[in-house]
């Protein structure tokens, strides 16, 4: 066995789909495939549908002549790394599932349990738009919004697991409700999904965010409030990240990020001038795109079996 023969089975189970790669120590996916999550089947059938999935990819590895020395898996909600367990979540349905035990002994390998965010910042932090960065706020602003903070390329994970709600800090008290309960959450303002909800709420018709994004852009006066407001919001609670954590670079993905200068620019502004004298963070687009979850899964089983060997 020579050292380039080395994979591991990388795995980042959303709501709907599952990424699924062979990923080489180096980073870099030699193989890659897709399944749905199905989730409506029930968490019972979708554990079995995982540890289906990273059987057969140790299988592919196998076959191709590679060596499948760990396996690392990612998944949405609350994680408890340390025990390996997927302690909630609320789209995959997810409660206390022991997922990492159940997949080392399936596989026979070393495995960890990572939170998708958490690893995907991990992966940015390490191998994308914060490389070389040290100190790296990974922000994903999709239907939610979540954040990783990196140090030194290790993600935090916090005493229960739930390190990074950057998406439930209270920016509008009398703003719109949140999913967890609460009015006026960062994720309530400033989500791609929160951006279409209350664009259509003015307008009466339904938009996403990158149609607002557009009709911002192109001049539109109530898409441009709609826009402006959520990226007050936005630089209201990154101020909020950038004073608790004073990192180097803040890296922000998700669908939104593809919104591209109409978001950092205005973004950036908004950010400068909420900063008194913390230092100003680059404010960057993530690289790695939808891989960042499998790679950064990836990463932490390396990790986990770089400390068990010592
Ligand atoms: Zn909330």
């Amino acid at each position: 066995m020579t050292p380039g023969d080395e994979v591991v089975v990388a795995l980042d189970v959303g709501g709907t789909g599952m990424k699924c790669a062979l990923v080489r120590p180096d980073g870099a996916t030699v193989h890659a495939e897709r399944h749905a999550t199905d989730a409506a089947r029930g968490p019972e059938a979708v554990v079995g549908t995982i540890l289906d999935v990273a059987e057969g990819l140790a299988g592919k590895a196998r076959a191709d002549g590679l060596t499948p020395v760990a396996c690392g898996i990612a998944v949405p909600g609350v994680v408890d790394e340390a025990r390996g367990v997927a302690v909630w979540s609320a789209n995959v349905g997810f409660r206390d599932v022991p997922l990492r035990d159940l997949a080392r002994e399936r596989l026979d390998l070393p495995t960890a349990l990572g939170h998708d965010v958490r690893v995907g910042g991990l992966a940015e932090a390490r191998l994308g738009a914060g490389r070389d960065a040290g100190h790296v706020l990974f922000v994903a602003i999709g239907t939610g919004i979540a954040a990783a903070h990196v140090v030194d390329g290790a993600a935090a994970v916090g005493a229960h697991g739930a390190a990074g709600e950057i998406g439930h800090i209270l920016v509008r008290p009398d703003g719109p409700p949140c999913g967890c309960g609460r009015p006026g959450c960062l994720e309530a303002v400033a989500s791609a999904s929160a951006i279409g909800r209350r664009y259509a709420e003015l307008s009466g018709a339904p938009a996403t965010a990158a149609e607002v994004a557009d009709r911002a852009a192109a001049g539109e006066p109530l898409a441009g409030q709609v826009w402006r407001e959520a990226v007050e919001a936005l630089a209201d609670g990154l101020a909020t990240g950038q004073a608790l954590f004073d990192v180097a670079t803040i890296v922000i993905g998700g669908g939104l990020a593809q919104a591209g200068p109409r978001l950092f620019d205005p973004l950036r502004t908004a950010l400068r001038e909420r900063l008194t004298f913390h230092r100003e963070p680059r404010l960057v687009a993530a690289a790695l795109g939808d891989e960042a979850g499998c790679l950064g899964a990836a990463l932490l089983a390396l990790d986990t079996l770089a400390k068990e060997s010592r």
